[in-house]
């Protein structure tokens, strides 16, 4: 399920973010504190705070999750990643 949440910044790179999509129950409309996402602009693993800002996690905000939620979380962010060199080695050879 996709959350809508205010525009913000990415911590990591900068980019413009406004929705957020569960990997557990999917079933919570509005991320709670310590939620974990992925930038779909560089790939990075972000958390939210309480009032769904986005910040770089701490190491508590992994002890919340099973391990293959971590492990989904993990290969969400690698696709991200991998998409986005792809996209880029396609405009270089243009
Ligand atoms: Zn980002």
């Amino acid at each position: 399920m996709r959350a809508k949440i205010p525009v913000q910044s990415c911590p990591c790179c900068s980019g413009k973010v406004n929705t957020a999509k569960a990997i557990t129950d999917g079933t919570n409309n509005t991320p709670l504190d310590g939620d974990l996402c992925v930038c779909l602009h560089c790939g990075e693993v972000l958390a939210f705070n309480a009032d769904t800002s986005l910040r770089k996690p701490k190491d508590s905000d992994y002890n919340r999750f099973e391990l293959i939620d971590l492990m989904r979380l993990s290969l969400h962010s690698l696709d991200v990643k991998a998409k986005l060199k792809q996209a880029r080695d396609a405009s270089r050879l243009q």
